[in-house]
Order: structure tokens, then sequence, then C-alpha cells
């Protein structure tokens, strides 16, 4: 059994030929958060005949699987990563679309801080950051 096969089944998800072969794009995904055009397009490249629709329908599995995690850094346009257990934050440069990741304690420990004022516990929060180099025109 591969790793990915292991990762799957873990996931509680039957093994198929596109289920692993997407999963081996996220995993050495550069850059990696990828919209499943882009996914697509690596199946194309490695001459996987699998279908756009098929790559929409198993990133949505992954998705409630807990596998990947999806983003919306624009409107409509989604993009994926593996989920993983340490948690970070995103900026989006607005003129090239590069997405940075980032982490920073004091950023979490106030919006901590912030719910509790209002009589809540954190359960998750969701951070996009949507940035310039300085002097760049619009
Ligand atoms: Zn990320």
């Amino acid at each position: 059994m591969t790793v990915e096969e292991g990762e799957l089944k873990r996931a509680g998800l039957k093994v198929t030929v596109p289920r692993l072969k997407i999963l081996e794009i996220l995993e050495a995904s550069e850059p990696r958060h990828m919209s499943a055009e882009d996914v697509y397009r690596k199946l194309m490249e490695a001459d996987e005949s699998i279908g756009l629709a098929t790559v929409y329908r198993v990133l949505t599995q992954f998705e409630s699987a807990g596998l990947v995690e999806r983003h919306n850094f624009d409107d409509g346009h989604a993009v994926y990563e593996m989920a993983s257990d340490e948690h970070h934050d995103h900026m989006v440069d607005v003129d090239t679309g590069n997405v940075v990741e980032f982490f920073d304690e004091r950023l979490e420990a106030l919006q901590r801080s912030i719910v509790e004022q209002h009589g809540f516990e954190l359960v998750d929060h969701n951070m996009v950051l949507f940035v310039r180099r300085p002097g760049k025109k619009k």
C-alpha cells in the first residue's frame, strides 16, 4: 500500500485512480495552493484522462473528508491545499496572485481575546490579507 492509498483509507475514501492521481498532484503541488483547473492541467500534462468534472468532485470529497482545505482568495475562485495540523494564514499579492503563508501568535492571541470578550470561544478562523509591494500602482 502506498502512502497515498493509506491516506485515502484513513480519510474513509475508497482508493480509486482519480483520487490517487489528484492526491499525488496536491502533495507535490508547487505552488501550494491549486485551483481545480490547475490540478486538471497537471493531469493533462501527465497524460491522465481525468475530466474536469471529476477533479471538482474529488476535490469536494477530499474537502469533506478533511484531506484538503479550500480557500476563496478572491470572488468565486477556490484554491485547495493539503490540510495540515499547523495553522497558517494567507496574504495574496493582488498584482501577481502569489500567495504567502504566515503565522503570528500575536494575531492568534488577539483573535482569541476578542472572541472571549464577546462570550465565545474561537473554533476556527480564516484570514486573508490582500497586499501589494510598495510603489506598485494599480
Ligand atoms: Zn496555505
